[in-house]
């Protein structure tokens, strides 16, 4: 007497319909032996496929007890009763469910991915499987390359790959013609005989014929079972060895990462748009980051270019002060007292002036400052041709100037101006020295200028004998908030009372830091945002993936995929989409760098090492969290839903 494999006690299905239940299976009793070959036959709609899942564990019984070699399936959870999938079950289906994107040998891999076999196993078994088939030369082609028959052939060869104890054909005649259906059921016998127990579902009495016992259902319930021949001696199948435990995991892994590598690359003008809203939310937080780092460095470098650490001194109560004009206390006297400071390097008055300046039969306007001799050293000016004046020219009133560049090539092109005569409005000036041109954050830096003593200012051309400015340099490391502090209350004992306001160049600096670090941060989190908007269209994506693909879903969890299994592949995808997003947000950020400083912008943009990081992480994470949701949906799907439809 043969061993009982499977047995159903009781077993009734209902399904919801509407307020009431619609029972399906009602209170069916079956035993099935080993190496039996059972046809299950009926009308449309009488059960029979609802049977067969539960046969095949992918659907549970609503009422009554089922067991498998001796085991309750009750009590059993998701991931057990995909373990009994995976080992005692092989099965085929009526339009054969076969994975779009894989090809013949890839489709026949598949259960024993799951079941956790190495590689190399793996494909020698797919092959031999499939050579014994007769589809040697089809391993490598697609299901829609080929035939019903070939691919119905392929499915069997899935359904022996994990050995395939229990064979459950759902219709596997159905969608193939009388000659590949014959075909088909001449190999299911022969795997019969080999000691494959095989149940077939059919409405077809001529497919039931090759059984040796028919089992016929009406309405849900089993109203003959007729043993057609006796079983004949049969070859006993070697149990299913139970798989290695510690390469499981990292196979699976690699697996899942080439499956969702496969899936991306069948369906790249969707992926590229999944990946869109990535690679934008990417591409503008980095560059906004990299522009507000460069633009922040440039201006701190013409800062610094003015002349570190100064202080300037002007009479009036601010900048736009209407009576500042008519304060006239503020003296070369004061630059002088102030020199005696300990934390003073140099200072240098300024009074300065429009003027209309001539050469030859030239004119434009300029601005002229009248300046001490260490005015340069002040304000970091170099030298590019001649001489500073020194402090005899301010003591003689000397008619000595020194030009910019911009002057020098506004009125001398390629002329050599030192040792010229300019005309000042009416004052004859010579020209000792020309200074290289600077970058200037303040101020028109296209403006001409010429310095000359300021002495000669006030005495030749504006008839003043008070400032307009004082500039003071402070010595390196000086501390300047209490340097200005100093330097208020020196000048405000000498004046009687404080005529003048100060500025400090540490100061704007500062201000200008933290101005730009918080137009940076602004703009950061409006980029933040669009890298929100796009993770939340990955996963609107992923879960219309998701819905588009219950199919393949289901036919892996049939062939035995944990829950897990589907979690990763799904989650794998989803954060791989979101860093290829990432990694492509990156690269187009530095191409709108290269085009940025092309298109003659004056600052380079400035990519950071952690902005960078940050993005990569921030991809991944993005493609964790809006991941995750789809990926659970797609886990959680029932493996009946989309097979059991037709
Ligand atoms: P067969 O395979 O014999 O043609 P099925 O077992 O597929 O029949 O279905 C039997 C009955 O159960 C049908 O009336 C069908 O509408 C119903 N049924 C099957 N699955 C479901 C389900 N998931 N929800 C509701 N009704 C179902
Ligand atoms: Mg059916």
């Amino acid at each position: 007497m043969a061993k009982t494999i499977l047995e159903l006690n009781g077993v009734s299905r209902s399904f919801p319909a509407g307020d009431e239940q619609l029972t399906v299976l009602k209170q069916v009793n079956l035993r099935i032996e080993q190496g039996e070959m059972v046809a299950i036959v009926g009308a449309s709609g009488s059960g029979k496929s609802t049977l067969m899942n539960i046969l095949g564990c992918l659907d549970k019984p609503s009422e009554g007890q089922y067991t498998i070699h001796g085991q309750d399936t009750s009590t059993m959870d998701d991931d057990e009763l995909a373990r009994l999938r995976r080992e005692h079950f092989g099965f085929i289906f009526q339009r054969y469910h076969l994975l779009g994107d894989l090809t013949a040998i890839g489709n026949v891999e598949v259960p024993s991915v799951y079941a956790g076999k190495d590689r190399k196993t793996r494909q020698q078994r797919a092959s031999g499987l499939l050579t014994r088939l007769g589809l040697a030369d089809r391993l490598d082609h697609k299901p829609n390359q080929l035939s019903g028959g070939q691919q119905q052939r392929v499915s069997v060869a899935r359904a022996l790959m994990n050995g395939g104890e229990v064979i459950l054909a759902d219709e596997p005649t159905g969608a193939l013609d009388s000659h590949s259906g014959e075909a088909m059921m001449a190999l299911l016998q022969e795997l019969h005989h080999d000691g494959h127990t095989i149940v077939i579902v059919t409405h077809d009495m001529h497919v039931a014929e090759f059984a040796d016992r028919i089992i016929e259902i009406k309405d849900g319930e089993i109203i003959a079972d007729k043993r057609n021949k006796n079983t004949p001696e049969i070859n006993h199948l070697p149990s299913p060895a139970p798989a290695p435990k510690r390469r499981i995991n990292w196979d699976r892994y690699t697996e899942a990462f080439k499956m969702a590598l496969l899936a991306m690359s069948s369906h790249r003008l969707r992926t590229f748009l999944t990946m869109l809203g990535i690679i934008i939310g990417i591409a503008s937080v980095v560059s906004v980051v990299a522009l507000g780092t460069g633009s922040q460095q440039a201006i701190l470098k013409n800062i610094a270019s003015m002349g570190t650490n100064t202080i300037d001194v002007m009479p009036g109560k601010g900048f736009g002060d209407r009576r500042s004009g008519r304060v006239r206390t503020l003296k070369a006297t004061d630059g002088e007292a102030l020199k005696h400071l300990p934390f003073v390097d140099s200072v240098t008055p300024s009074i300065s002036t429009s003027v209309t300046i001539r050469y030859v039969n030239q004119a434009v306007s300029a601005s002229v400052e009248g300046v001490g001799p260490e005015y340069f050293r002040v304000r970091g000016y170099q030298l590019a041709a001649g001489q500073f004046w020194d402090q005899q020219s301010v003591t003689s009133l000397a008619q000595e100037a020194v030009i910019d560049s911009n002057t020098k090539k506004e009125m001398f092109a390629d002329e050599n101006p030192l040792g010229k005569v300019i005309f000042l409005d009416n004052l004859p000036v010579r020209i000792i020295g020309v200074t290289q041109p600077s970058e200037r954050a303040f101020g028109n830096s296209d403006a001409l200028k010429i310095w000359i003593p300021y002495t000669t200012v006030a005495g030749r051309m504006v008839g003043q004998t008070y400032l307009n400015r004082l500039t003071v340099r402070l010595n390196d490391n000086a501390p300047s908030s209490a340097a200005e502090q100093a330097i208020i209350s020196l000048l405000k004992m000498r004046h009687g009372t404080q005529d003048f306001f100060t500025i400090n160049t540490d100061t704007i600096r500062q201000n200008i830091e933290k101005t730009t670090a918080t137009m940076t941060m602004l703009i950061s989190a409006i980029a933040v945002i669009s890298l929100v908007v796009g993770g939340i269209g990955v996963m609107n994506i992923m879960l219309v993936s998701v819905t588009e693909r219950t199919k393949e879903i289901d036919v892996r969890m049939a062939v035995g995929a944990r829950q897990n299994d589907i979690l990763r592949q799904f989650m794998i995808e989803a954060i791989l989409v979101c860093l290829c997003g990432g990694i492509c947000g990156i690269l187009l950020a530095y191409l709108i760098g290269i085009l940025f400083s092309y298109f003659g912008s004056n600052f380079q943009m400035v990519y950071s090492v952690t902005s960078i990081v940050a993005a990569f992480l921030c991809s991944t994470l993005i493609g964790v969290l809006f991941g995750f949701l789809p990926a659970r949906n797609a886990a959680r799907l029932d493996p009946v839903e989309a097979l059991a439809r037709e």
